[in-house]
This record gives C-alpha cells, sequence and structure tokens, in this order.
C-alpha cells in the first residue's frame, strides 16, 4: 500500500471521529469503490488503528492519531490558501498537497495566512508548532469583525464563508483579505465601511470577516506586504498544487 493511500484512511478516519463514528462500515460509506478490507488490515497491522474483535469498529491508535492530525491539518490550511486566493475550487488541490507537502511549509503557510482557525468548510484546523508559538508572544492578533469598536478600523485577515454567494457577495464589495474595514454600526444592525461604501451586514457574515488587531506589537502593513508579495508570486504556490 503507498503513502498516500494509506493517508487517505487515516484522513476518512479523523473526520469520523469528529462526527463520532466509528464503525467499518461508515468507513467503507466513505471511501466508496477505494475502500479494501486488505489495506484496512494493513493499517492495523502497522498499529495505526485498532479493530474491534467482531472487526466491525475502527478506532485509530495514538501513532494514527497524530498521523491523521497532520495530514488533516495540511489539507485544511492547503484549503484555506487555496480558498482566500482563489475563492473557490480548493477540494482537489488540497486533497493533492496534503500528501505531499512537509511539516515545515504548512507551518510556513499557516504563519503567512495568520494561523487560521478553520477551513473554509467551517473545520476546525488543528494547530500546529507555529500556532503556539504564534500565541505566546502575540494574544489576539487575528479577531472578529464584530469584537472591533464602534468606529475603529481593521485590515481583512480572511473569510469564513460557507457558501460561494456569501463569498461572491462580499468580493463584490470589495471586501476582501488586505482591504481595511471600519465598523460605524452595531445596531439595529451591523454597518461597516469598505473602499469608500457604507454596507448593511447581518451577525453572522459579520462574524465570519476575521481582522487584524491593531495592537501595538503588532504591525498589519508588515504583513499585508508580505502576504501581497508571495502569494503575488502565484509561481510556488501553483506548483505546490500541481495547478497549470
Ligand atoms: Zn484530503
Ligand atoms: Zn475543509
Ligand atoms: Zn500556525
Amino acid at each position: 500500500m503507498n503513502k498516500q493511500e494509506k493517508d487517505e484512511y487515516l484522513e476518512r478516519l479523523w473526520v469520523m471521529e469528529e462526527s463520532g463514528q466509528d464503525t467499518v462500515e461508515e468507513l467503507k460509506r466513505t471511501m466508496g469503490s477505494y475502500f479494501d478490507n486488505e489495506k484496512l488490515e494493513g493499517i492495523a497491522n502497522e498499529k495505526l488503528v485498532t479493530l474491534s474483535e467482531s472487526g466491525t469498529k475502527v478506532v485509530l491508535t495514538k501513532n494514527g492519531r497524530k498521523l491523521s492530525r497532520q495530514i488533516i491539518r495540511a489539507h485544511r490550511i492547503g484549503e484555506r490558501l487555496l480558498y482566500d486566493v482563489y475563492g473557490k475550487d480548493f477540494e482537489q488541490g488540497a486533497c493533492e498537497f496534503e500528501h505531499t507537502t512537509t511539516i515545515e511549509l504548512v507551518d510556513g503557510i499557516c504563519t503567512l495566512l495568520g494561523h487560521p482557525k478553520e477551513c473554509p468548510h467551517g473545520l476546525p484546523i488543528p494547530e500546529g508548532e507555529c500556532c503556539r508559538n504564534y500565541a505566546e508572544t502575540a494574544h489576539n492578533v487575528v479577531k472578529h469583525l464584530n469584537e472591533l469598536e464602534v468606529g475603529q478600523s481593521a485590515r481583512v485577515a480572511y473569510i469564513n464563508c460557507r457558501s460561494d454567494g456569501q463569498m461572491h457577495r462580499l468580493n463584490g464589495f470589495q471586501i476582501k483579505p488586505g482591504a481595511t474595514i471600519t465598523l460605524h454600526q452595531r445596531t439595529p444592525c451591523h454597518v461597516v465601511e469598505c473602499e469608500g461604501a457604507s454596507i448593511a451586514l447581518d451577525e453572522e457574515i459579520v462574524s465570519n470577516i476575521c481582522v487584524w488587531s491593531t495592537s501595538p506589537e503588532f504591525k498589519p502593513e508588515q504583513r499585508q506586504s508580505l502576504q501581497a508579495k508571495e502569494l503575488g508570486n502565484k509561481a510556488w504556490w501553483k506548483r505546490l498544487f500541481n495547478f497549470n
């Protein structure tokens, strides 16, 4: 069994665990025609999963969970990068990325994106070494737009959108990573200003927009120019995802 095949089992098992599932039946269902009982037994022999005596339940071992965590982290960081840069079509690229990347590269991208906590689907991104170090040195670097004081401005770091429609709508208002946004009013509805236009947004959308906190120890201009420079040079990340 090659690494990519093994990764696929570990990835599915992590996602199953997140939703409280532990049956081989469910694993079969999510893997479809890729499921192969011999391969599952192979992974069990490597002590990455434990099968119940009856063979109907499957759980990750400590080692298996450690590996799955890395794969899931790479997958969701990859999605975050593609989504923030491209707006959509991130699914396939992210799934290729996770099998070829290294922990260092994932941490590098994580840092570049400001240590995001969720993938574009709203699923948690497991923390990396970089996130833990960062949390210790700088608190609350990214916060939700609705945590700003009325009248305060900040730069958009990233947006956790669950639908393309929402994303396109925000894009139409020029609300995207790097844009400066001001919170004008909180009640009866949220009113923000972006690129000279006043826009009314509902609570859910406002809480999905994450902005750079302007704490004195942190300079958003530096990060933005880094982000723009790195992402502007599209060749490197397109290569990462096997894009042409
Ligand atoms: Zn994947
Ligand atoms: Zn996702
Ligand atoms: Zn991080």
